[in-house]
């Protein structure tokens, strides 16, 4: 038990209904749960507010009212499930597990991940996958998986961790292929990002039945679009040009969550 008295309790930063803004499933409407705290610490990242464990969540009071009340740390999976029920809303595609890292609290995430499929609802996972054995655990619960590449240039592990973190990627990646999961691999571009640095990876994509986005950054970090043009013809040559996409992050366009 937590201190709190709740198994499997986990540390929450928002939940909200909103639209995904990222990839092939952009524009579909999510109710999304933010789990607060992350194992690394990327350059660009555009939630650091949620890197650290928070006391408190904030909870949208009704789907799209942008309302919010505060509750308290930690959460059980029952409560967050109640938390979702609430917010669905006509049109819902599926919840989005995001962070933060959900990785980084795997029993909560199993937990949430089977009440939302016994509840209807298809889950999303976003990861960074550090751990390809806390994402195999999870592949049963998960329809659509996101997996990020990190690149050098992002600066989200220490050089010497970097290896280690790229080869759980890939076989989280080559896992949700293998198991029939809607999946994409996410790699966020940087003015500092040298093409090679992903170019590096892409063989090793080859055969995958997967999405390739290559997300250029946005505000200081905003990278020539020649590179984008670059990794897009080099991404196509190892897998589906159906599949490869150039795309920012459009929630950030619309100015919503
Ligand atoms: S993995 Fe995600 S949440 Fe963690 S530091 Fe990087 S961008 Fe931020």
């Amino acid at each position: 038990m937590t201190p709190q008295g709740i198994d499997n309790g986990g540390i929450v930063g928002e939940i909200f209904s909103s639209f995904q803004g990222e990839g092939p499933l952009v524009g579909r409407r999510q109710i999304f749960v933010r789990t607060a705290g992350c194992n690394l610490r990327c350059i660009y990242c555009d939630t650091p507010r949620f890197r650290s464990r928070l006391d408190i969540c904030r909870v949208e009071d009704r789907a799209g009212s942008g309302r919010f009340r505060q509750v308290e740390n930690p959460l059980s999976p029952e409560i967050v499930m109640d938390l979702i029920l609430r917010l669905r809303s006509p049109g819902l595609h599926s919840v989005s597990i995001t962070g933060g890292e959900p990785l980084c609290q795997p029993e909560f995430v199993e937990a949430l991940a089977i009440g939302c499929r016994a509840a209807g609802l298809p889950v999303y996972l976003e990861t960074n996958g550090f751990s390809s054995t806390r994402f195999s655990r999870l592949i049963d619960w998960i329809d659509f998986a996101a997996v990020d590449l990190k690149l050098p240039s992002h600066q989200a592990s220490s050089p010497e961790g970097r290896n280690e973190l790229v080869e759980n990627e890939l076989t989280c990646l080559k896992t949700a292929s293998r198991f029939g999961v809607f999946t994409i691999a996410k790699a966020v571009i940087l003015n500092s990002t040298v093409p090679a640095e992903l170019e590096s990876i892409y063989p090793r994509l080859e055969g995958l039945d997967i999405f390739m986005v290559i997300q250029p950054a946005s505000g200081e970090h905003r990278p020539d679009p020649k590179k984008l043009m670059r990794l897009h013809e080099a991404a196509s040559m190892y897998l589906d040009p159906e599949k490869v996409m150039v795309l920012p992050q459009v929630h950030r366009m619309m100015d919503i969550l």
